[in-house]
């Protein structure tokens, strides 16, 4: 299953993404702060696919998080949700080495698109490398097996997704 990691200290706005993130299939854990964010991510070695990670936190700040992670070589995916979306604050996330940057209020269809871009184009470097590992007639059963990940989500229509969650469409 799909774990993502939310770091997001306001409890309301956490409750809501873990809410929503469940609903569509992930596997999800909230933590409040940078330093337990940082500490979990370094520890536990792939558990995670991906973090979604709020900037203005108590203690280390959202992008000392991700430039701490990719310091320590950890590429995992990691996409900033902040109310701070002025441009310079956007450019600073993604000088820190994150790999997508959505403000706050956003659309929760829009969000899980980005998100699931970002664990796809994930699945996609690792099946690679694992193709590149594999006798050639192998490749064809491991390209078929991960082309059936994505599928529901991406073949159901855009006002479909729209209207999956009408209630929180504006979120944060
Ligand atoms: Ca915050």
């Amino acid at each position: 299953m799909t774990k993502v990691l939310v770091v997001e200290d306001e409890a309301h706005l956490a409750e809501g993404l873990r809410f929503n993130l469940q609903a569509e299939g992930y596997a999800v854990e909230v933590t409040g702060d940078g330093e337990s964010a940082l500490k979990r991510l370094l520890e536990s070695n792939g558990r995670f696919d991906a973090v979604v990670l709020d900037v203005m936190l108590p203690g280390m700040d959202g992008f000392e998080v991700v430039s701490s992670l990719r310091k320590a070589k950890n590429f995992i995916p990691v996409l900033i949700l902040t109310a701070r979306g002025r441009p310079e604050d956007v450019l600073e996330g993604f000088g820190a080495g994150a790999d997508d940057y959505l403000s706050k209020p956003f659309q929760l269809p829009i969000f899980l698109a980005r998100l699931q871009g970002l664990l796809r184009r994930n699945e996609w470097l690792r099946s690679s490398k694992r193709l590149r590992q594999k006798p050639r007639r192998k490749r064809r059963q491991i390209l078929r097996a991960s082309a059936k990940r994505f599928p529901s989500r991406e073949r159901q229509s855009i006002s479909a997704r729209l209207n999956s969650a009408p209630n929180a469409t504006r979120f944060g």
